[in-house]
This record gives C-alpha cells, sequence and structure tokens, in this order.
C-alpha cells in the first residue's frame, strides 16, 4: 500500500473521508507522510544516565499527595531524542494500570492521528502527560499538583529537545501556558514554552474528540499546522 493510501485509511479510521483519485494521490491533505516522518535519534551517551535517575525519581516519587492513590507513576513513551512531542494532562486510569500514556480507546485515536501524518510513539514522537500519578476519579489536576510536577516536564523537554510540542486538551494547553483562555482560543496559533521557547500547538484531547467525533475535522486541521509550525530549516 502506498503513504497516501495509508494515510487516507488512517484519517477514515478517525473519522476523515478524502476523495482519491483513481491515481491514488490524495486530495485535501497537505501533509505528506514523508515530510513529517522526523528525526528521532539517540542522545549522547550520558543522556541515558540522566533518563534512568529521572526514570527513578519519579517512579518513587511523594512530592504530591497524587502518590498515595497512583498504582504507578508513569513517565511517558517514545525514542528518547525526536523533534515531536505530545503532552498531555495527566494518566487515567489505563494509563496508571499499564504504566504508560495515552492507551486505551483515546490512546488509539491519538496513534491514528498521529500515524495520519507520518509519526508514532515506536518512532519519532515522543508522548508524556504533565502529571505522572493519576489524579482520583480523573479529576482535573489541582495547581499545587501542577507546580510539583512540571519540573519532571521540563527534564524531559531537555532531554527530548523537541522542535515541536502538541498540547492536547484544554487543561494541558492551559497549565503549559498559564492561561484561562479556552481551547477554541488557544487552536490556530504557535505559542512559545520553556527557556528553550520551544513552538507549541493546541488540539483536542483524543478522549474529547471521542465523545465529539465532529470535532475530528478540527484535530486534523490542528494537526496539518502544527506541522507547517515545525521550522522547516530544522526539519532535517
Ligand atoms: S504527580 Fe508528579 S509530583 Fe505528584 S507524586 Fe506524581 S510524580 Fe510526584
Amino acid at each position: 500500500m502506498s503513504s497516501d493510501a495509508r494515510r487516507a485509511e488512517y484519517l477514515r479510521t478517525i473519522g476523515i473521508d478524502l476523495w482519491m483519485p483513481r491515481t491514488g494521490a490524495v486530495r485535501g491533505a497537505a501533509v505528506r507522510c514523508a515530510e513529517a516522518s522526523p528525526r528521532a535519534q539517540p542522545g549522547p551517551a550520558g543522556d541515558e544516565e540522566a533518563w534512568q535517575r529521572l526514570r527513578a525519581e519519579v517512579l518513587g516519587c511523594t512530592r504530591c499527595a497524587l502518590h498515595q492513590s497512583r498504582t504507578q507513576a508513569v513517565l511517558g513513551v517514545g525514542p528518547t531524542r525526536c523533534d515531536w512531542m505530545v503532552i498531555g494532562e495527566a494518566p487515567g486510569a489505563e494509563e496508571d494500570r499499564r504504566g504508560e500514556p495515552f492507551v486505551g480507546r483515546a490512546g488509539k485515536l491519538l496513534d491514528a492521528m498521529l500515524r495520519a501524518i507520518g509519526l508514532s510513539r515506536e518512532a519519532n514522537v515522543y508522548i508524556a502527560n504533565i502529571l505522572k500519578s493519576r489524579p482520583p476519579g480523573n479529576r482535573d489536576p489541582l495547581p499545587e499538583e501542577v507546580q510539583a510536577c512540571l519540573p519532571y516536564l521540563h527534564r524531559q523537554i531537555e532531554l527530548v529537545q523537541p522542535r515541536l510540542l502538541l498540547a492536547v486538551g484544554r487543561i494541558a494547553a492551559q497549565n503549559l501556558l498559564g492561561t484561562d483562555e479556552p481551547l477554541g482560543k488557544l487552536r490556530g496559533r504557535v505559542h512559545r514554552f520553556g527557556e528553550r521557547n520551544v513552538p507549541l500547538v493546541v488540539t483536542y484531547h483524543p478522549a474529547y474528540l471521542l465523545r465529539s467525533p465532529a470535532d475530528k475535522r478540527k484535530a486534523w486541521e490542528d494537526l496539518k499546522f502544527a506541522r507547517a509550525a515545525l521550522p522547516r530549516s530544522l526539519t532535517g
């Protein structure tokens, strides 16, 4: 199957139909898989040790009360150095049980969306949450929990060195950007995050898209916008 046909299949999976002429070229999808397939390289040798230290610290962390109710802390998944980093709010029940972010139905939808632009957690996108421990009953993170946990995310960003951050969902976007603006106003803009001023683009959380499939097309527009925001001169 050609990469265009594969992408059309992924798009159909996420609920976006595209017209395909007999030549196999996809109309209406401006992003080519090959263009979006960015670098994923191992970091310097010392990074492995830094990752091990960070993982041990997070798994044993007691900085906030969430350590009392979690099954396990969830650090992140993906190549330890790559261009794209997806950031959600916190682990849910399934993530807490399995120790990996974005698993279950929402995770599958996120994977399909990412594959539509040539990304996968196995190859070229790192996925993490702001909070590493699950809030009971999946309630929203408290400000003091975010404050306690954010240094871990900053450390992950230092190590991964992403060229683009994709914040998924209102909670992640508002906490990362320190704003109360609604998600609708945060979409479609390139924000900046942290000391490295990493470009940050906002889109919907896949769990929301499962409840509101009519917005999947907007999420697809966000992904294309994010791809275009990745600095072209740095795509390597
Ligand atoms: S949420 Fe973060 S700060 Fe709180 S216990 Fe878990 S790892 Fe530590």
